[in-house]
């Protein structure tokens, strides 16, 4: 099994939600650079104030910020056994830094590309609503709630994500395209690339990566 997971796949594919179940499978910790943006983007300082409107604008934050955070939260003791990433590599210069980090923490690199049509996509993103206080994630289109914008768990008054609207959803996909999409050639030709459907329930997605990974284990050299 390789130590590093990298999930990649458009924003929408279901990363989050396949990087909790694996997470719990290897008990190894996910990574979510989105996810650690949104913390600093809370901040009351100016490096919180930029990264809060680049990822309200749909914009990447810039490769400097990114090499900061994944070199601090990688060497923390939980991640020696591994991690998953979620979000990160988006460009060719993260894709180098993360070559050069698993090098030097002794970790081999996997990619996962999770696939999902475009409209489905978009009906994920535009329809998700998410529970600031347990985490939980609902779509009105697909998943709703019991009681519209409340949630199901504990009855707090759902929200939706400043990057989930028309705008920024369309300049996430079209970044995407241009700078996400080529890192996943690299991975391909040097073998370290699993394509599974994203389509259908998580459990159902779930079931065939699991089913790809363990293909992956059993031919490794171990
Ligand atoms: P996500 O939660 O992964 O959809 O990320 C939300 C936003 O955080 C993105 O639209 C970017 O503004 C920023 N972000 C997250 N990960 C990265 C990354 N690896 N490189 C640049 N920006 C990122």
């Amino acid at each position: 099994m390789s130590d590093i997971v990298v999930l990649m796949g458009p924003q929408g594919a279901g990363k989050g939600t396949q990087a909790k179940l694996l997470s719990s499978m290897l008990a190894i910790p996910i990574v979510a650079t989105g996810d650690i943006l949104r913390d600093v983007a809370r901040e009351e300082t100016d490096l919180g104030r930029e990264i809060r409107s680049t990822q309200s604008e749909g914009r990447l934050v810039s490769d400097e910020i990114l090499a900061r955070i994944i070199g601090d939260r990688t060497s923390q003791p939980d991640c020696t056994k591994g991690y998953i990433l979620d979000g990160f590599p988006r460009t060719t210069v993260q894709a180098e830094l993360l070559e050069s980090t698993a090098k030097k923490q002794g970790h081999q690199i996997l990619a996962v590309k999770i696939i999902v049509p475009k409209d489905l996509l978009w009906k994920r993103l535009t329809g998700r609503r998410t529970c600031p206080n347990c985490a939980a994630i609902y779509n009105i289109y697909l998943r709703p709630s019991r009681e519209p914008g409340i949630c199901d768990l504990d009855g707090e008054q759902l929200y939706t994500r400043s990057d989930d609207n028309e705008d920024a959803i369309a300049q996430r996909l079209a970044l995407y395209d241009e700078k996400t999409r080529p890192i996943l050639d690299y991975y391909r030709v040097s073998g370290r690339l699993l394509e599974i459907d994203g389509t259908g329930s998580p459990s159902d997605v779930f079931s065939r990566l699991v089913s790809q990974l363990s293909g992956v284990s059993e031919g490794a050299d171990v």
